[in-house]
């Protein structure tokens, strides 16, 4: 009895001394919070040097906060081939790439979802969209069918696999931390966010207002629905000459006004979120969709770029000068990055006697289809069988199963048939007589084919032991369909017929560099020229932090960019 009496009041001592040495919810208080916030930028097709041109012109704290007094790599290259807008910002998140995080394009069939339509990386039509004003709900437009919906389909990140580095800190903190996206776009606002984020906001691409999907919230709170009803929105429709549009997104989208649109709404909440107050680390990821939206139409080398690019540098400034008011940038970590680069329009690459080619994707689909139907078709005076899905859109190409599967091919006969295919049907498109040639002696351009590579083949690793093989490794993800990934020669693409005039999709490095930027306490200032990645932003705010690696992340810490940690003299 005795022995027990001393044995329950030692474990008594022992428990006591365990309490006091870590009070309640002692896991979520142990986190060291450092810093109060970090802020991401993106920008939405930046490619890498354009932060190099125009250098001379910058001013205050926007970019030069970076180049100047941050940790600045120039060359930063995204390690896989799909240099689309949804992989970039899933890859910026979880600093994983598409094999690891599942989103290899901005849209793709989904077998397990629809034979009728391509559905996009990020809608999820278990949701709904938030607040929308009641003129861009489909069922109030006049002459709408009594079907038309009376909602709009939401968005979710349904399709990322992998955890950002938003969750981890999350996680770490037991939902202590708080983790924000916003852009323009859906895909940008959720994707690098992450599954557990506690909002994302985008724009209703009717109004300019922000909305949000039932995923992350049933309404918009206070201090956002404050922002759709001040004059803000309408402030956007006039600096972008647009008063009253009912196009927002399209017309305001590719102005410079939208950059401080959405950093302003960034800054709303900020203040009505009161983050960077909590004690731990508070996360905002915002992705400025402005210089996309219109770079595809005019190009990098373009006026309206330059323009772009010095406004948003103004725009950074403000926005940094108001950070440090508010939160102290000595208590904010900032980085800067882009989810993929740009080629110059083709015909102004050609000028220059680079052998820059468009390929007419309709062409192209008619006769793979022609010479699919001649091998497969048994019933030669019949309609011919469609094997290919509508939506051509590089660098995928995406097979019809059912069709394959009633003539009785299987994946890897269909894949490898059409992959055999493409150098000659390539081959075969004239080249585009075009004046822009430099000299007239010279022949035009002709696309050229560059490699094709099956879903199985990709699927299995059976890819060459090169770079190429290495970064399109990188690229596989799978949504139960069928397809050929096809490179085509550097600064060559898919002819738009004027609809735009340049686009992103490639394994090559003008696609695949962008800038990348710390700024904060734990970064050694100066100008880096090793080659990093993309996935080295995540990898190394994680480390810093002090928090597990996204859940597949392959980035490297950028050690040489860290102040060393000054130890306490040792005795
Ligand atoms: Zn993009």
């Amino acid at each position: 009895m005795k022995l027990r009496t001393s044995l329950f009041s030692s474990l008594l001592f022992c428990s006591a001394l365990l309490a006091s040495l870590f009070p309640a919810a002692a896991h979520a208080q142990a986190y060291v919070g450092r810093p109060k916030l970090i802020v991401l930028v993106v920008i939405d097709q930046f490619r890498g040097d354009y932060l190099n041109r125009d250098r001379a012109e910058f001013k205050g704290r926007g970019f030069r906060l970076f180049m100047d007094q941050g940790a600045w790599f120039t060359d930063c290259y995204y390690d896989y081939a799909n240099t689309k807008t949804a992989p970039g910002h899933a890859t910026i998140g979880t600093g994983a790439y598409s094999d690891g995080h599942g989103i290899e394009s901005n849209e793709f069939w989904d077998a397990s979802r629809s034979w009728e339509k391509k559905v996009t990386a990020v809608e999820d039509e278990r949701y709904q969209l938030v607040d929308l004003p009641p003129t861009s709900i489909p069922s109030n437009q006049p002459g709408a069918p009594p079907t038309a919906l009376n909602y709009v389909i939401g968005s979710s990140p349904r399709n990322l696999r992998a955890t950002t580095f938003g969750d981890e800190l999350r996680l770490a903190t037991q939902g202590r931390s708080r983790v924000y996206g916003v852009s323009l776009k859906d895909r940008a606002a959720i994707l690098p966010a992450g599954q557990s984020a506690n909002g994302a906001f985008w724009v209703d691409n009717v109004s300019g207002h922000f909305t949000t999907s039932t995923y992350y919230m049933e309404h918009l709170p206070e201090w956002a629905r404050a922002f759709n009803a001040s004059d803000r929105p309408a402030q956007a429709e006039r600096e972008s000459m647009v008063e009253g549009t009912t196009q927002f997104f399209d017309l305001v989208g590719r102005m410079p006004a939208a950059n401080s649109y959405e950093l302003d709404f960034a800054k709303a909440l900020i203040d009505g979120e009161k983050l960077g107050q909590s004690g731990v680390t508070d996360l905002v990821v915002v992705s400025l969709s402005a210089n996309d939206i219109q770079g595809h139409q005019f190009g990098p080398d373009s006026d309206s770029e330059e323009k772009m690019i010095l406004s948003l540098d103004r725009d950074l400034d403000s926005f940094n000068s108001w950070l440090d008011k508010t939160v102290g940038l000595d208590n904010v970590w900032l980085a800067l990055t882009a989810d993929h680069g740009i080629p110059p329009i083709p015909a102004d690459a050609a000028r220059l006697g680079i052998h820059a080619a468009t390929l007419d994707m309709d062409v192209l689909y008619q006769k793979l289809n022609a010479d699919l139907n001649t091998r497969y078709s048994k019933d030669k005076k019949g309609k011919p069988i469609q094997f290919l899905l509508p939506g051509p859109d590089l660098p995928y190409i995406i097979l019809d199963r059912r069709a394959f599967e009633k003539v009785h091919i299987d994946e890897k006969a269909a894949e490898d048939a059409v992959a055999e295919l493409l150098p000659a049907a390539i081959a075969a498109q004239t080249p585009k007589i075009d004046e822009q040639i430099p000299a007239q002696h010279r022949l035009p351009p002709s696309p050229q084919f560059a490699g094709a590579y099956t879903r199985l083949e990709l699927a299995h690793g059976q890819l060459p032991t090169s770079e190429l093989g290495r970064v399109l490794a990188h690229s596989y993800a799978d949504h139960g369909n069928w397809y050929v990934f096809l490179a085509l020669g550097a600064y060559q693409m898919e002819d738009f017929h004027g609809s735009i005039g340049t686009t992103h999709f490639s394994p090559w490095s003008y696609d695949r560099h962008v800038p990348l930027a710390f700024h904060g306490a734990p970064f050694l200032a100066g100008e880096y020229h090793s080659r990093v990645a993309p996935v080295d932003l995540a990898a190394t705010l994680a480390s810093l932090a002090g928090v597990n690696q996204p859940s597949a992340a392959v980035g490297r810490v950028l050690t040489e960019a860290i102040k060393p940690i000054k130890q306490p003299n040792a005795q």
